[in-house]
């Protein structure tokens, strides 16, 4: 497995935390605490004072909010609220925005999220990416980005941002290359290490190991902006030989949100910007560390458009117990896909594609895979898996076919006769957006 690195602590994630904190280090879980109440106060009253959303919310409770508890008497702020956008929730002058991302609701063609950002805001992103890639990068390193980059602004751009910061060279795969292709690019530039989608990389990694040419070995993958399946996490740390570390994120919290350090045991929160609490997705009710639930934040900073109590529709679980990588930044765990993403199936059950991802990723000939339930009675679930090179063969797609049979949810409506499986291989599978499971009506 890959070295970890021997960095010195202001320039870990902690010594990042701590410097935004003014707060010395080695941090300790009390100074970090008290830092977050007495900022949670002041961000509450500023928001108060200075989004129009914020100052007219109803419901509003008395008295100040200034420790943890407190905040659970706030109303949440849902995604819907940035779409309706009326009472704005922007609490800069135009003059002072930097930036504006406009965030179209995937599968949606309703009106889109749009998110400010002060030029405080986007410095404070590079700096967490060059802080976040600095747990597994080194100076001088090659980093391959498997992110659209082209565009200013885009998360390929940023990451180009904060790896020059680092010292490390950064190299843009084109998006629109082939997983072939991008494997070319790979051998060609030899990099330590690879950022990108999970599944992305995934396709790259096993057209590779197919395809009969030399073999990549790298440092260390970083998989963001959606679920990384164990399955997957597990595949290109055997086919890359390299550390696999994932990140959770979203442009609501600044793009940057938490990053997986040495010992893979969650995702350390970037805790001077957020405050993260886990909420039981049906009534709103905070639930104890450990438990699986809504990932609800709160900014911390100053920000162009500061949210309190945002829903973000993520589910995963909070750890707060030290880590064994030395950080006492609480970690984001167990992350179980987006709220209401699952299908139900007929006659009871329902399928996810996280559930799918699982299965379906730990067979060596699934590079990626769409899915989608097409309605009628039996309902069938449709399965086009792309394959590497030499992949498609009728061994591949029934081991795919029994792969899925065995999620019990599967097996269980087809046993009912309520369910059909329909599997097809193809060179690549193309995603309108995120991957999510699909419907179709028959
Ligand atoms: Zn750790």
């Amino acid at each position: 497995m890959a070295a970890t690195l021997d960095a010195p602590l202001d320039a870990t994630l902690d010594g990042w935390v701590a410097r935004r904190m003014g707060l010395a280090l080695p941090l300790s879980r009390p100074a970090v605490d008290a830092w977050q109440r007495a900022r949670l106060a002041e961000r509450v009253a500023e928001a108060r004072r200075t989004s129009p959303f914020y100052r007219t919310r109803p419901g509003w409770p008395d008295g100040p909010i200034d420790t943890f508890d407190d905040l659970a008497r706030l109303p949440f702020t849902r995604p819907a609220d940035l779409v309706r956008n009326d009472p704005p929730l922007v609490a800069l002058s135009q003059s002072a925005v930097a930036r504006v991302v406009t965030l179209q609701t995937s599968g949606t063609s309703g009106p889109p999220k749009r998110l400010h950002f002060s030029a405080d805001e986007l410095e404070a992103t590079l700096d967490f990416f060059h802080h976040g890639m600095g747990t597994f990068t080194r100076p001088g390193d090659r980093v391959a980005i498997l992110f659209p980059g082209e565009r200013p602004g885009s998360v390929g751009d940023a990451l180009v941002g904060a790896l020059g910061r680092l010292g490390a060279v950064s190299l843009l795969v084109p998006a629109d290359a082939t997983a072939a292709e991008a494997a070319e690019h790979l051998r060609l530039a030899r990099p330590a290490v690879v950022v990108g989608p999970p599944v992305r990389l995934l396709a790259v990694a096993r057209e590779q190991a197919a395809d009969g040419g030399v073999p990549i070995r790298l440092r260390a993958a970083l998989a963001s902006s959606e679920r990384l399946s164990p399955a997957v996490a597990r595949a290109l740390a055997s086919i890359w030989g390299c550390a696999v570390h994932d990140h959770w994120g979203m442009t609501e919290t600044g793009y940057g949100g938490a990053v997986d350090c040495a010992a893979h045991a969650g995702c350390h929160l970037r805790e001077a910007d957020l405050l993260v609490e886990i909420v039981d997705p049906a009534n709103g009710a905070r639930l104890p560390p450990g438990a699986c639930g809504e990932v609800v934040v709160t900014t911390l900073q100053p920000r162009a458009v500061p949210l309190l109590r945002y829903r973000t529709g993520d589910l995963a679980r909070l750890d707060d117990t030290p880590c064994a990588c030395g950080s006492v930044l609480r970690r984001l765990t167990g992350f179980a896909g987006r709220i209401g993403a699952a299908v139900p199936l007929p006659g009871g059950g329902e399928i996810s594609l996280e559930t799918l991802d699982d299965a379906l990723f730990a067979l060596p000939s699934v590079a990626d895979f769409s899915a989608t339930l097409v309605g009628g009675d039996p309902a069938v679930l449709e399965l086009l898996v792309a394959t590497p090179a030499g992949g498609r063969t009728a061994a591949t797609r029934a081991a795919v076919w029994a792969a899925a049979d065995e999620i019990p949810a599967v097996r269980a409506a087809a046993a009912r006769g309520r369910l059909g499986l329909r599997v097809a291989l193809v060179d690549a599978v193309r995603h309108d957006g995120k991957r999510r499971l699909l419907r179709r009506a028959a």
